[in-house]
């Protein structure tokens, strides 16, 4: 005879987890972008394939899951049980929003990005940006629109492309060491590099399960030399990676909690994940470092001017709020107050997009939707948690911690809030 080492509410969590694990993989047969990443039992997914199930069945399977959540108290629990229970409640909720869109009732921008991602995205209005665009103006010399004059800027800067895949494994290898410093990664931890087409999105990282991650860069619009530390950091070191990777290894097999097993793409869940990707790159570069090394290495790599970078960073910093403008861009079209022909406009004006690059981006919000704000507000919303809690930009080490700590944890991005 065994004893059983779990109790009692463990075992009820870990039931629960299963089940959520099973429905997630069940909306992902009625939503193809829906099950961003899945690693746990193959069975399952032949179970809820041949399972067939409606939606209509998956919707009350869940709302029957919700009730038996709320029955479980973890009050008296470690803070990380409470922010299990809690995240998998908060899931669920999502995965019924999601249920009630693919079901045909859409929800406005603001209503949608809170029901998917438990988060209120805030209103930027357009005097905003073109307080932000006069700012450029003094900046970039030339003829025309800030945004010609700062396309024409660039044009300098576009990675060539027989230098690419060189550029690519250089920051990926500089943002790996860096993260390696302060982050145990698994020992077996790798991915592959890939170049594609005809995505509309600029890169992507699919997370495979033990520590490996297949990261794809969409080559179909010039590369600029800022994208190759964002990228490589976003989607590898600290980002995508790293974040899916802890997650696997803390709690999916050292906890055994196997709703860490699956990634809902339109759930809170991207908002931590896009937050965290964007903020590791200030985390894995502070203050002057990144500059420095694009100066030393990278521009040389590219074969560009590293005199130059200093001049070129000042003014990506800049545009960076602009990022606000993608949102704006995102409820307009979607709430039916621009046509797509305006929306590229407004992004070719705001977020200093090129005609082909605002094309591409209309076509990400078509596909993705109220998606968006995870990459800005969840930047905003995880920077904003880490400093007030001491990873200021002048404490790097504590940074890295705090960063470290997040991306092991089940927080949900309304237990972000300061
Ligand atoms: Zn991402």
């Amino acid at each position: 005879m065994t004893l059983s080492t779990r109790d009692p509410l463990t075992t009820q969590m870990n039931a629960a987890a299963e089940s959520y694990v099973k429905l997630v993989l069940s909306v992902g047969e009625h939503d193809p972008d829906y099950v961003d990443a899945y690693f746990g039992p193959p069975a399952w997914r032949e179970e809820v394939k041949s399972t067939e199930a409606s939606l209509d069945s998956i919707r009350s399977s869940a709302e029957q899951l919700l009730r038996d959540l709320e029955n479980i108290q973890t009050a008296r629990e470690e803070e990380i049980v409470q922010l299990r229970h809690r995240y998998l409640t908060r899931q669920l909720r999502s995965l019924l929003a999601r249920l009630e869109m693919l079901g045909g009732n859409m929800y406005s921008f603001d209503e949608e990005a809170r029901a998917l991602y438990d988060a209120m995205p805030p209103h930027h209005p357009e005097s905003f940006f073109r307080e932000v665009l006069s700012r450029l103006d003094g900046m970039i010399p030339g003829m025309g629109t800030v945004a010609q004059r700062y396309d024409r800027y660039r044009q300098d800067f576009v990675i060539p492309v027989n230098r690419l895949d060189d550029v690519f494994q250089t920051a990926i290898r500089e943002c790996r060491e860096r993260t390696r410093r302060t982050i145990d990664l698994p020992q077996t931890e790798r991915f592959a590099l890939e170049y594609v087409n005809n995505k509309p999105w600029s890169g992507y990282n699919w997370y495979k399960g033990a520590s490996y991650s297949l990261i794809q860069i969409n080559t179909d619009l010039p590369i600029y030399v800022d994208r190759a530390v964002d990228l490589a950091a976003h989607e590898g070191y600290p980002g995508h990676h790293v974040y899916n990777s802890l997650l696997e290894m803390h709690l999916a097999r050292k906890r055994g909690w196997v709703e860490f097993t699956v990634y809902a793409l339109f759930s809170p869940q991207s908002l931590i994940a896009e937050g965290t990707a964007n903020f590791g790159i200030e985390v894995a570069f502070p203050g002057h470092q990144r500059i420095d090394f694009e100066r030393d290495v990278l521009f040389p790599a590219a074969g560009m001017h590293g005199a130059e970078a200093e001049q070129y960073y000042s003014v990506h910093s800049l545009t960076g709020v602009l990022n606000y403008a993608h949102n704006e861009a995102a409820r307009a079209y979607l709430d039916g107050t621009m046509n797509r022909q305006q929306a590229e406009e407004w992004l070719v004006t705001y977020a200093l997009m090129s005609p082909e690059r605002a094309k591409q981006r209309v076509r990400f919000i078509d596909t993705y939707r109220s998606y968006v704000i995870n990459y800005n507000l969840g930047q905003d919303l995880v920077r904003a948690y880490i400093e007030s809690r001491g990873g200021t930009p002048d404490n790097p080490s504590r940074r890295w911690d705090e960063f470290r700590q997040l991306i092991s944890s089940p927080r949900l991005p309304s237990g972000l809030r300061t």
